[in-house]
């Protein structure tokens, strides 16, 4: 370890700042957030400082350095652009055994700032030791995506509760398992909803009945790509105790789940015979029941021909706490990843999302709505009816030349798109993989323009795409 971690308390407690331009300013501002008294030597100072000047926010002490400046100070931030001069007060601060970093210069620092994620009073702080900043960065940037805005208020309740719970808990396993249960249960989703007061409510409760209770969270995973799970989904997975999941839910997906989290398939098995949704209704319930935090992830979104509703339903009936989170469907996923938009001026003014699959025969359906020209029709669980919805896609007025797509595997590698039209849907849904969406209207010409994404576009579209970057390198 090259550098120690440690938070330092820099409240009141001075700071030499030897330098009055932007650089300075910079840490100026991060010093200033941990309430240091920051004193300024410099010829001059930039706006920035001269505004916090004004305010009093800062001291300009003086503007030529010298030694005995930094006697009374902790910490020591040279800031010039005079390389010599940052370097001799560098050698100085270190006769003296003070804390001394020049701003962009490894060598001459006895400390340096970390990249800092601040979800006060919770602060997160990265450094590589100045050996790849840039992948510093990188990293806070994910957890930044990672750790929600909420966290702070989180810890500030939990601050306020403290005494208490101690006093109730009395061992410290047992407060550990306490808040381990509020930081990924009900309070904390009451307070990432900003209901605060309910949030308190609940964490008395819990106290008072000693923190049964589980939490059931139906999120959506959208079509396959991990890149569109939402980041409220992708906390989910990582807190859950469960996580129930079914057939369309990516491989890529699943690898984001907690790693000790306990998964089960609830979708349908090998031999082809499905869980019964009654049976996944009730192992959702039972698994509340025991107190546990469970994730039902469903492919798409989870109220869009998913039964999400028809499983919050038997949660609600029993009194168990639940939220949803949205997912990107697949008429929304697949579709702009074949380069498919669902409206256009030209084109369509409107998209309908149906599914092909019905519990009575598809002759029950509007068709006279669905035939409808300058509109889009998307259509899930379609290829084993193909046959008659083209028929009475054309029965109802649509010609038989509008073109369609089978987007199988949307948003996958995998990714295929079969290009035709009404009178050929069936034979082209006869040899698309699943799981397939057909798009049926005008937009669909816009595929062969647009597709951006799968091995094969991108190879049929080489050649075009090389000239293209040539030109515009060579007018760059
Ligand atoms: N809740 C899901 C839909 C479930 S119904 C959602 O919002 O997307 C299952 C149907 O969705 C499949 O038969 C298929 O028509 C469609 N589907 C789901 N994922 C798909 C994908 N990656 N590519 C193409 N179609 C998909």
């Amino acid at each position: 370890m090259n550098y120690f971690p440690l938070f330092a308390d820099l409240t009141g407690r001075p700071v030499l700042v030897v330098g009055g331009g932007s650089v300075a300013a910079r840490k100026v501002g991060l010093l200033l957030k941990a309430n240091a008294q920051v004193r300024i030597v410099a010829r001059q100072l930039n706006e920035e400082l001269s505004e916090l000047e004004r305010q009093n926010k800062v001291l300009w002490i003086a503007k030529e350095f010298n030694a005995e400046q930094m006697r009374t100070v902790m910490l020591v931030i040279a800031a010039t652009n005079d390389e010599v001069l940052n370097h001799r007060i560098f050698y100085l601060a270190e006769s003296q055994h003070k804390l001394v970093n020049v701003v962009d210069d490894q060598p001459h620092c006895s400390f340096i700032f970390p990249s800092i994620i601040d979800r006060n009073p919770i602060q997160i702080a990265i450094s590589s030791g100045g050996k790849a900043p840039v992948l510093a960065r990188l990293l806070r940037e994910k957890l930044e995506a990672l750790l929600p805005q909420y966290l702070g208020k989180i810890a500030e309740i939990s601050g306020k509760w403290r005494d208490q719970v101690k006093a109730k808990l009395a061992s410290v396993t047992e407060r550990r398992r306490f808040w381990e249960k509020m930081f990924s249960g009900r309070f904390a989703s009451l307070v990432k909803n900003q209901q605060e007061v309910q949030a308190e409510e609940e964490l008395a409760e819990q106290l008072e009945n000693n923190y049964q209770g589980g939490f059931v969270s139906l999120v959506g995973a959208g079509p396959g790509d991990a890149g569109l799970l939402t980041l409220n989904g992708l906390q989910e997975i990582q807190q859950a105790d469960v996580v129930l999941y079914d057939a369309l839910v990516s491989g890529e997906i699943l690898s984001l789940i907690r790693r000790d989290a306990e998964r089960i398939f609830v979708g349908k098995r090998a031999n082809g015979r499905s869980v019964a949704q009654e049976e996944t209704n009730q192992l959702l319930l039972t698994l509340a029941q025991q107190g546990k935090r469970v994730v039902r992830l469903k492919g798409g979104d989870p109220f869009v021909f998913g039964r999400g509703g028809e499983e919050l339903e038997v949660l609600a009936q029993h009194q168990i706490p639940f939220s949803v989170v949205p997912g990107i469907t697949a008429g929304i996923g697949a579709t702009a990843y074949a380069g498919i938009p669902l409206t256009h001026r030209d084109y369509a003014q409107s998209a309908i999302f149906v599914t092909g699959h019905r519990k009575a025969d598809a002759s029950d359906m509007e068709w006279q709505t669905l035939a409808r020209s300058n509109q889009t029709l998307v259509i899930y669980m379609g290829t084993l009816k193909a046959q008659v919805i083209a028929e009475r896609l054309q029965q109802y007025g649509r010609a038989a030349n509008t073109p369609v797509a089978i987007i199988s595997q949307g948003t996958q590698l995998t990714q295929k798109t079969a290009i035709g039209t009404l009178a050929n849907l069936a034979e082209l849904a006869e040899k698309a993989e699943t799981p397939a969406l057909i798009v049926v209207g005008e937009v669909v010409k816009l595929h062969e323009q647009l597709a951006w994404f799968g091995e094969e576009k991108q190879r049929q579209k080489q050649p075009h795409f090389t000239l293209e970057s040539l030109t515009i390198s060579q007018v760059a």
